[in-house]
């Protein structure tokens, strides 16, 4: 790889919509350079059954569909970086972007870092994830028909995920460390309405219980330091994302919460030429598909942007001079 070259595009983020963006541009000709990070792959990485991204009727284990989406860029000449970046400068192009020491420059940049599901942090939640803890209700909800489920969490996030929940499982507990719900109120009505939601106030998880899956969580009230287990056969972690933003600060412009924002119905950022797309400017939908979808938009838009430069670039250079 020669580091003095200016690619034309080089895209910060290795998951979903990183490798899509990688294809795209890898078929247009734009010899991508992904820096893709250590630990690449994203959110698929710690889902084990995927069973709502069309065009898989049998599902897909999470980490074997990124190994697919990966090896479908390469096919297509995509460069891979498996390290993180650790710096960008965006205040002129051509913009640059460090991994440690080594500078890689580019005309078109796409960020697609992603956003991570907060974690408790239990050692039991980790050993735990893809066999009934998880951080998505809409992927993995059908698989604890007439189960019974626990939730952690007070915001929209766990309002939604548990009136998702309850359409399929036959019990849900809400586990929330406060008595007050930061959830609008409409959310928390509406799970309050429905008899199959319960909640349990004051209290936190301290241990999901389970060798191999799930079977319950050990719940301590934190006003009466009681300690209960609570049976069941998942746990679902909804006490938000936190979209990986920190390395952009300053560069771009960000809503209060760090997600990118972008233009309209694009992947534009307030910096011509660079591009946002999946879930590090999306909290609203988060699927793999939707995050897909926005890869191949930042491609598309990243090839034209740069299609258009060049022929003004051109123009002005063919129009004649004034002095
Ligand atoms: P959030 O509003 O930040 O709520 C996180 C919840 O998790 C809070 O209740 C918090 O408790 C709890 N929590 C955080 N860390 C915890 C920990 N370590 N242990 C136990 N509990 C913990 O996040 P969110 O619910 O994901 O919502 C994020 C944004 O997206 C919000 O603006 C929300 O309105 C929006 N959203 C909207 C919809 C919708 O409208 N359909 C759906 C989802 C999200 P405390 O309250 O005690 O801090």
């Amino acid at each position: 790889m020669n580091e003095n070259e200016v690619r034309e595009v080089i895209i910060i983020g290795g998951a979903v919509a990183g490798y899509t963006a990688a294809l795209y541009t890898a078929r247009a000709n734009m010899n991508p350079l992904v820096i893709e990070g250590l630990t690449w792959g994203g959110q698929l990485m710690i889902t084990s059954d995927v069973e709502n991204y069309p065009g898989y009727p049998g599902g897909v284990m999470g980490p074997e569909m990124m190994q697919d989406f990966r090896r479908q860029a390469a096919r297509f000449g995509a460069e891979f970086i498996t390290d993180d970046a650790t710096r960008v400068d965006f205040s002129e192009r051509p913009f640059r972007v460090w991994v440690g020491d080594d500078e890689y420059r580019a005309e078109t940049v796409i960020i697609a870092t992603g956003a991570n599901a907060r974690q408790l942090g239990l050692e039991s939640e980790k050993r735990l994830q893809g066999r009934g803890v998880s951080y998505c209700a809409v992927c993995d909800a059908a698989f604890f028909k007439d189960q019974d489920v626990v939730v952690v969490g007070g915001g929209d996030s766990a309002m939604e995920e548990a009136t998702f929940l309850a359409k399929f499982a036959d019990k849900v507990i809400i586990v929330h460390r406060r008595d007050v719900f930061r959830a609008s109120p409409i959310m928390f009505d509406r799970a309050q309405a429905s008899d199959k939601i319960e909640f349990v106030t004051d209290s936190v998880v301290e241990e999901v219980l389970g060798e191999d899956r799930v079977t319950g969580v050990v719940v301590r009230n934190l006003k009466t330091d009681e300690q209960t287990e609570i049976p069941a056969d998942a746990f679902f972690v909804a006490i938000g994302h936190d979209p990986n933003t920190q390395l952009f600060r300053g560069q771009i412009d960000m809503d209060e919460a760090g997600y990118i924002v972008t233009k309209g119905k694009t992947s534009e950022t307030n910096v011509e030429g660079v591009f946002a797309v999946g879930d590090v400017q999306d909290h609203v939908y988060r699927q793999a598909v939707t995050a897909a979808g926005s890869g191949c938009m930042g491609a598309l838009d990243a090839e034209r942007w740069l299609a258009a430069q060049r022929g003004r670039e051109l123009d002005a250079l063919a129009a004649p001079r004034s002095d």
